[in-house]
């Protein structure tokens, strides 16, 4: 089966070295062994897309020698499709309405000592969850905000048998998705979240390698079981170590130095960002897709 892999940035800031070097390793990669690469703009976070980043990435991985199989897939022109997996999630009664404020939570979790902390924080503490359906419907009359989560307790008891997924770099994983909590699929402002729109997205475009820096691993947890419970396939992984400033801390958008602009109005070049990420002069050329990333 030919390999299919994608880079996926989302259009709230300009590129970087680090993106640079997420994209790149997925473009040799695709390129060495005959695949496709695909490239899918998140742009679910109407608040915080912008056109102006939009073509700005399209122009960067130009400028990098970056070309990319089929047309670009926004995933905000595909609402219908995120919509169409809740559905089915709702069918499964593995989704609930939560009226909790940021501030609620915040105090939950501060009334709490010991409330189980995930990747990212402490988890949502199930308020919502238990909810009586009376009081459920009450609420949704009142007509006021309310998220979608993914009860991940009632999940598991449908999904049969162990998860697992597969690092390209680290090996098996039994996918725990109670790390991560019951996590948010749907907020009124935008109706698909991260983990939704990226299962179902790398499922529709075909995914078969998904590549992406190591911070985003634990949420593999949580696509595993949604790739599970909407009848999905599961790509392999490949979680890159991130690229480091010279300052040891991960590059940001707001680093302009690194940005991919700065670096190309000062005369860098392609083959000198290659160079400085350790990469391969080309894609031909390109053995080892996941080398740890040099400091730049
Ligand atoms: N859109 C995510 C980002 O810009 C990447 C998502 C992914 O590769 O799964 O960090």
């Amino acid at each position: 089966m030919a390999l299919v892999t994608r880079f996926a940035p989302s259009p709230t800031g300009l590129l970087h070295l680090g993106h640079a070097y997420a994209a790149l390793i997925a473009f040799d990669r695709a390129r060495a062994g005959g695949g496709r690469f695909l490239l899918r703009l998140e742009d679910i976070d109407r608040t915080r897309c912008r056109a102006a980043f939009d073509a700005a990435i399209l122009a960067d991985l130009a400028w990098l020698g970056l070309d990319w199989d089929g047309p670009v897939r926004r995933q905000a022109a595909h609402f219908a499709d995120y919509r169409a997996a809740l559905d089915r999630l709702d069918r499964l009664g593995v989704l609930y309405p939560c009226f909790c404020t940021r501030a609620e939570i915040a105090a939950e979790i501060a009334a709490s000592p010991g409330a189980p902390q995930g990747p990212a924080g402490p988890l949502y503490p199930g308020t919502c969850r238990g909810l009586s359906r009376q009081r459920r419907m009450a609420r949704l009359a009142e007509g006021g905000d309310h998220a979608l989560r993914l009860d991940v307790a009632a999940a598991r008891r449908l999904v049969a048998g162990p998860l697992t997924w597969h690092d390209e770099r680290t090996g098996p994983h039994p996918a725990e998705p109670e790390r991560l909590g019951d996590v948010v699929l749907a907020r009124k402002e935008t109706p698909a979240s991260y983990h939704l729109a990226v299962t179902v997205d790398d499922a529709v475009q075909g995914v078969t390698l998904v590549t992406r820096g190591i911070d985003l691993a634990p949420a593999t947890h949580i696509h595993r079981l949604l790739q599970a419970l909407l009848d999905l396939p599961t790509p392999a992984y490949a979680h890159h170590p991130l690229l480091l400033g010279s300052d040891g801390v991960r590059l940001a958008k707001r680093d302009g130095a690194a940005g991919l602009a700065a670096l190309r109005a000062a005369g860098t070049t392609p083959a000198d960002i290659r160079r400085r990420l350790g990469l391969a002069d080309t894609a031909a050329h390109a053995g080892n897709a996941c080398a740890d990333p040099v400091v730049p």
